[in-house]
């Protein structure tokens, strides 16, 4: 298998014992596909034991096949695409740069637009979304995909600002449930959906500006709070994802980083390349899966993704 790389533990940073348990001594740090120039929105489907992943740039959705180890064209034009999941019914939702929405693909593959517009101006770039167990549709709305050519269409934001959204499950209305960030970017709910994780990226656009997730406490379909919980300490963090101990596994500068509860930092897997976004993969969610600049990477950790997507 000629994927395989070095062994895992030659790619880990421990920082604290407490990271040690994750480590499998005997896991590969495995390059699975390198053709791509910015890939991100990895998503898992157990039922046909594949990720899905976009190559921005690259105006498509790829898909790697756990089951034969290949990686092939899902869709093209993908409109940009960019973060994905899955909803409660198991569909997937998806960010689109270029048609500046998140949409739904239903089970027959028809496509359905949950959001494109805020009181009638259009959104930026949706970059990262997450459904809530009522069905809510919660997405990032930075300016990546219309700030140039390359990850989408140059254009004005008509909203004039970049905010987090929610879209109702029963009315479709989306509102602003966060206005306070410079760059929203990915998000995340612990496994109580309690608290909403939430990163801004705005350090992209503003010199020494954030580089940093946020915690929000969640009341129904309002959040609160938003203290600053784990500031990255090389690059910037993205897209992530939590496990069953509540730790965060999110991409940054220098590969995956595991933010125990609480936003120590407590160990890093480094990558060869700029990490975008991780997901839990594999029968037992216990597979990682790295979206890195041009390549799709995975080891096997020990611990498992949290049980949603
Ligand atoms: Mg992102």
């Amino acid at each position: 298998m000629d994927h395989l790389g070095a062994m895992l533990k030659d790619h880990l940073h421990v920082i604290d014992p407490s990271f040690r348990r994750y480590c499998l001594l005997n896991s590969y740090m495995e390059t699975l596909w390198t053709d791509g120039r910015w890939t991100e929105g990895p998503v898992y489907f157990g039922d046909s034991r594949g990720l899905l992943f976009s190559d921005i740039p690259n105006n498509r959705i790829m898909r790697y096949d756990e089951t034969t180890g290949v990686t092939s064209v899902f869709r093209q034009p993908s409109n940009n695409s960019n973060g994905h999941t899955r909803d409660r019914q198991g569909r997937l939702v998806s960010c689109e740069h270029q048609a500046r929405r998140v949409t739904r693909t239903n089970h027959d593959g028809t496509i359905t637009v949950i959001a494109d517009a805020y009181r009638g101006k259009r959104l930026n770039s949706p970059n990262d979304v997450v459904v809530s167990s009522d069905g809510a549709v919660w997405f990032t709305d930075p300016t990546y995909g219309i700030d140039g050519q390359y990850e989408g269409d140059k254009s004005p934001s008509e909203i004039g600002a970049s905010n987090v959204y929610r879209v109702d499950p029963s009315s479709g209305e989306v509102a602003i449930v966060a206005d306070d960030f410079v760059q929203p970017n990915g998000l995340a709910f612990s496994a109580d959906e309690k608290t909403l994780y939430i990163v801004d990226t705005g350090a992209t656009h503003v010199e020494d500006g954030p580089r940093h997730i946020r915690a929000f406490s969640v009341d129904g379909s309002t959040l609160s709070g938003g203290e600053v919980y784990s500031v990255c300490d090389v690059g910037l963090y993205d897209g992530f994802r939590l496990d069953i101990d509540g730790n965060i596994w999110t991409s940054a500068g220098d590969g995956v980083h595991c933010i125990a509860p609480g936003g120590n930092l407590i160990g890093k897997i480094l990558v060869p390349e700029t990490v975008a976004n991780v997901c839990f993969g594999g029968v037992k969610r216990n597979r990682l899966y790295m979206c890195g600049t041009t390549g799709l990477f995975s080891a096997y950790v020990g611990t498992q993704g949290l049980p949603y997507f």
